[in-house]
């Protein structure tokens, strides 16, 4: 007798050409954001679906950005689990640096090239893949599952998920899943929060060779940013259980993000993104705007940074300061019920256990996570995310699709 489980991965392995298909259409479906306008992407999800017959609704707030919301109730009362992807992907200017085509979805060696190929049409397939199959077998599971494809998240935009969350929460659910790029060696519990300032000096300014006749802006700014660099100290509060995880999974996140990723991951940070002073070298400057991004980890709170900078800024009475954008860390128990389904799938699949984590950058299951509800992300490795050449490995991406979908069969058949 075969088993649900063996159901679905013969279903994946026989489907598979469809899959890729599927997923090269969407990557020449172009969404870059910004613009950020999803429509030409968010069709080929629409047309995908009618072929399915799987009934679904458009929400858009604006137009050109829709989202896409597809539920279906098993046999029995359950659980609610949502799947979560973004359409829209990162621009690519002209394209310089690209060997291939970034909008070609173009098969080369057993890897799919385009924008978006891991960030992140890969883990959106895989939700939309999800669903349909558990669609399939929706009389032998229980509880809910809800598929989430939205649009505005590159920019941290307001009419994707952060809309659905606000306005619909039957996408809330019980538990999140998504496949944002990350490592398959990894489960992301957490993430970063970046806090955005904005500093603006002003003086009379004067005539270059005038120095006495008025401070400069440029030099009050750069002594400013520098002092800045206090908030770095300021040493997060975790609980037992995040501390442990944070320890356990230093080798995993320096190899999912680079060398002293882990030692990033609970710092605060600071990077002055732009400064802009001055109108000539012979003038003494009137005007300095700075603007940097500051990133807290779990544990640090916006307040603590804010209190931190009031004192050094009083010190610089020509100095304003102004917040352009803040969301804060996110996490949920890195030893939850998904984390523990999601490590035993890989492990059968594959042979070895992702090891739960915390991202530097900033992915829409905060959003959940906010709410409390727990949210894991898992997805492939981020090969040319946001640069040239970004890519992603067929099997790799065959693998992400069957975790998920096993992962989701597990959640929605136990008790
Ligand atoms: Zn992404």
């Amino acid at each position: 007798m075969t088993t649900d489980r063996e159901t679905l991965l013969a279903w994946v392995d026989a489907e598979k050409q469809d899959l890729i298909d599927f997923l090269q259409g969407f990557i020449r479906a172009k969404s870059p954001n910004p613009p950020g306008d999803t429509r030409a992407a968010a069709d080929h999800i629409k047309k995908f679906l009618e072929r399915q017959k799987l009934p679904y609704r458009v929400i858009a707030p604006r137009e050109e950005m829709p989202n896409i919301v597809a539920s279906f109730d098993a046999r029995s009362a359950g659980r609610h689990l949502v799947l979560n992807g973004h359409i829209d992907v990162f621009p690519v200017g002209d394209g310089f640096g690209w060997t291939r085509d970034p909008w070609g979805g173009e098969i080369v060696d057993g890897k799919i090239y385009g924008r978006g190929a891991v960030d992140m049409k890969t883990g959106t397939t895989a939700s939309i893949m999800t669903f349909m199959f558990l669609n399939r077998i929706k009389d032998r599971l229980r509880g809910r599952l809800t598929l989430t494809a939205v649009s505005d998240e590159e920019t941290f935009g307001p009419w994707g998920a952060r809309y659905l969350m606000e306005h619909h929460p039957e996408v809330h659910g019980d538990c999140l899943l998504n496949g944002e790029p990350g490592s398959p060696y990894s489960v992301r519990f957490g993430e970063k929060g970046p806090l955005w300032l904005e500093f603006t000096v002003r003086t009379a300014g004067a005539h270059g060779a005038y120095t006495h006749k008025s401070k400069s802006a440029t030099k009050i700014a750069m002594k400013l940013a520098g002092e800045l660099e206090a908030v770095t100290k300021i040493k997060p509060d975790v609980s037992d259980n995040i501390r442990a995880a944070l320890e356990i999974g230093r080798a995993t996140m320096d190899k999912a993000m680079g060398d002293n990723a882990a030692d990033t991951v609970s710092l605060v940070t600071l990077n002055v993104g732009t400064i802009r002073g001055g109108l000539k070298v012979n003038m003494v400057p009137s005007e300095c705007v700075f603007e940097v991004d500051i990133r807290l980890p779990i544990g640090v709170t916006k307040e603590q940074v804010l209190s931190t900078v009031a004192p050094l800024l009083s010190r610089f009475p020509e100095a304003t300061m102004r917040e352009i954008g803040s969301s804060a860390p996110s996490w949920c128990d890195p030893n939850g019920e998904m984390v523990e389904i999601l490590q035993r799938n890989v492990e059968n699949l594959m042979g070895f256990k992702p090891t739960p984590i915390v991202s530097l950058g900033g992915t829409d299951a905060r959003l959940w996570r906010y709410r409390n509800i727990p949210a894991y992300v898992y997805g492939p490795f981020p090969n040319g995310m946001g640069s040239q050449d970004e890519h992603v490995v067929i099997d790799e991406f065959l693998h992400i699709v069957r975790t998920h979908v096993l992962s989701a069969y597990d959640y929605l058949t136990r008790e």
